[in-house]
C-alpha cells in the first residue's frame, strides 16, 4: 500500500490553490499557513491490571490570532502530529468562515479507545486535561478543546471536572471546554450540531436549481440517494435529518463492513444495532461488504456520498470511480488534493468539510457564550414572546370577529426554548456562509472548495492588519 498523503500537506494545497484568489501580501499568507505551535505530552497509565503503559497526546495551535483557540480532541490509534495540526488549521478556516471569533487548534490521543474500560479511559482523560493546564492549552479565554472522533459527552463532563479541580473559582470555567451534557453546563442541541449543519449546508446546496440542472438532479432532497461513510455522531444525524426530509439512505459503511439497498435502509435500525453492540454485517441487505472491502462502498452509485468517518478516503485511485453526484465532506479533510480535482474534473460537484461541518463549532460557540453569561438562551425572553403572541392573536379575533380553536393558540403562543434559539442560529449561520461562499465561487469561476477556502483566508488576514504583527 502506497504510504497515506501527508494530511497537513493537503490542507496546504487547498490553501495554495484558494490564496491565487486572494489579494495579501506573500509573507502574510505563509504565516497564516504556518502551524504556531505543536504539544506533544507523554504520560503513563496504569491499566487496571497493574501494568504501565505509556499515552501519547498532543494539542495543536494552528492560529492564534484570534483567542481563545477551539478544537476538539480525538481519541484514535491514528493520532499524530501531522493530523492534529491538518485539524487544527482546519479549525482555523473553518471558524474564520463561518465569523465564529476562535484561532484553531486541535488534539488528539493515541490509543484504540476500545481496548481500555471505561475507568482507564477516565484516567487517561484526566491525565490529558492535566497536561493541557499545565501548558496553558485549556481555558475559556486561551484554549477551548470538544469533541471529536471518539469523543462523547461522557469524555467531555471529566474533561470539564478535571479542569474545575485543578482551577477552582474561575469564574467562566465552564467556558473550558464545550460539547459537556446537559447538566454540566451543555447547551441544547451540540450533540447533533454537526449532524445537522450537514443536514442544512446540504439541503442548501441542493435547493440551488441551476447548480444542480448540471448534475442532472432535480432541486430539492426528496428521494435523492444517499450513501454515508461512518454511522457515528456525525453521520447519524446528518443521515437522520436527511432521511426525514425525504432522502433515501441507501448505502452505510462502517468499521466492520457496510449495507446497500437501492429501496433505502433505516438509519435509526442500522444506528440502534450498532449502539446496542450489534456489528452492522449482522442486519440484512441486498449487497453487503465485510470490513476488507468496506471502502468499496464509497464507489456504490447513489446522488450523495456523504464520508463521515476518516480523512484522505477519496484519493486519486478511488476519485475516477466514485459514482456520486455531489460529495459532502462531513468528516474532516475526506478527499485529498488529488482526487479533488478528479472529481471536479469529472463534474462531481463537492461541499467541502470546512463549510458543511461547521455546525459543530457553531454551536460550541454558544455553548461558549451561555458558560460566559451564565444564563440559558431564551430564559430571559421566553415568557414574554409567547405572551405578545397570545396578545396579537386576541387582537386578530377581535379585528376578524372569529375565535382561534384552542389548539391553534397553544401552537402559535409560545416563545423560542434554547434549542429553538441553538437550531435557529446554526440554520441562520450554515445558510449565510453557503450564499457567501458560492457567490464568491461564481465571480472568480471558481469550485466551492477554494471559495471556501478564501474567504476563510481573507478574513485570517483581515485580522492580522487590523491587530497588527507583534515585533
Ligand atoms: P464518531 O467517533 O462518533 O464516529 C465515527 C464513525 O466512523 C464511527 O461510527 C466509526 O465506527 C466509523 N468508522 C471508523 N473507521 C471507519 C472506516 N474505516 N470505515 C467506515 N466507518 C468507520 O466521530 P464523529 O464525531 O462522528 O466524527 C466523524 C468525522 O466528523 C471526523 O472526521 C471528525 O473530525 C468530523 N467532525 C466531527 C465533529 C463533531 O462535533 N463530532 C465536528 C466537526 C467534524
Amino acid at each position: 500500500m502506497p504510504d497515506p498523503p501527508r494530511f497537513f500537506k493537503q490542507v496546504n494545497r487547498h490553501f495554495d490553490r484558494a490564496s491565487a484568489l486572494i489579494d495579501a501580501p506573500e509573507g502574510l499568507l505563509k504565516q497564516i499557513k504556518a502551524c504556531n505551535a505543536v504539544y506533544h505530552v507523554s504520560f503513563p497509565l496504569r491499566r487496571d491490571d497493574g501494568t504501565i503503559e505509556v499515552v501519547h497526546g498532543w494539542r495543536a495551535h494552528h492560529s492564534q490570532h484570534r483567542l481563545p483557540v477551539k478544537g476538539g480532541f480525538r481519541l484514535t490509534i491514528h493520532a499524530s502530529e501531522d493530523e492534529v495540526t491538518a485539524l487544527a488549521a482546519l479549525m482555523t478556516y473553518k471558524c474564520a468562515l463561518m465569523d465564529v471569533p476562535f484561532g484553531g487548534a486541535k488534539g488528539g490521543i493515541r490509543i484504540e479507545k476500545e481496548n481500555y474500560s471505561d475507568a482507564e479511559l477516565e484516567r487517561i482523560i484526566r491525565r490529558y486535561t492535566f497536561e493541557l493546564v499545565q501548558r496553558n492549552c485549556i481555558g475559556p479565554a486561551v484554549d477551548v478543546p470538544g469533541p471529536d472522533m471518539g469523543v462523547s459527552t461522557r469524555e467531555i463532563a471529566w474533561m470539564s471536572d478535571t479542569y474545575q479541580q485543578l482551577v477552582p473559582g474561575e469564574q467562566a470555567g465552564l467556558g473550558a471546554v464545550t460539547g459537556k451534557p446537559l447538566g454540566s453546563g451543555g447547551v441544547r442541541g451540540r450533540v447533533e450540531a454537526t449532524g445537522r449543519g450537514v443536514y442544512f449546508g446540504i439541503r442548501e446546496a441542493l435547493d440551488v436549481g441551476e447548480d444542480m440542472a448540471p448534475l442532472g438532479l432535480s432541486p430539492g432532497l426528496d428521494g435523492k440517494s444517499v450513501v454515508i461513510q461512518g454511522l457515528g455522531n456525525v453521520g447519524y444525524h446528518a443521515g437522520r435529518l436527511l432521511a426525514e426530509d425525504g432522502a433515501r439512505v441507501v448505502g452505510i459503511l462502517e468499521r466492520e463492513g457496510g449495507l446497500f439497498d437501492p429501496g433505502g435502509l433505516d438509519v435509526e435500525e442500522v444506528h440502534g444495532h450498532l449502539l446496542d453492540g450489534g456489528t452492522i454485517l449482522e442486519l440484512d441487505a441486498p449487497t453487503k461488504v465485510d470490513r476488507a472491502a468496506r471502502s468499496d462502498g464509497l464507489e456504490w452509485p447513489c446522488d450523495i456520498l456523504i464520508p463521515a468517518a476518516l480523512e484522505n478516503v477519496i484519493g486519486k485511485d478511488n476519485a475516477p470511480r466514485i459514482q456520486a453526484k455531489i460529495v459532502a465532506e462531513a468528516a474532516n479533510g475526506p478527499t485529498t488534493a488529488d482526487a479533488a480535482r478528479i472529481l471536479e474534473e469529472r463534474g462531481v460537484f463537492q461541499i467541502p468539510d470546512l463549510y458543511l461541518n461547521a455546525g459543530g463549532v457553531t454551536v460550541s460557540y454558544f455553548e461558549w457564550i451561555k458558560n460566559l453569561t451564565h444564563v440559558r438562551f431564551g430564559r430571559l425572553e421566553r415568557r414574554f414572546q409567547a405572551a405578545s403572541s397570545h396578545r396579537m392573536l386576541r387582537a386578530i379575533e377581535g379585528i376578524t370577529e372569529r375565535d382561534f380553536d384552542p389548539g391553534t393558540i397553544q401552537r402559535l403562543a409560545v416563545g423560542a426554548s434554547e434549542e429553538d434559539l441553538v437550531n435557529s442560529g446554526l440554520e441562520e449561520t450554515m445558510i449565510a456562509a453557503y450564499h457567501e461562499i458560492r457567490e464568491l465561487a461564481r465571480s472568480k469561476d471558481t469550485d466551492v472548495r477554494s471559495a471556501a477556502f478564501a474567504i476563510a483566508i481573507r478574513k485570517v488576514a483581515h485580522t492580522y492588519e487590523l491587530r497588527g504583527i507583534f515585533p
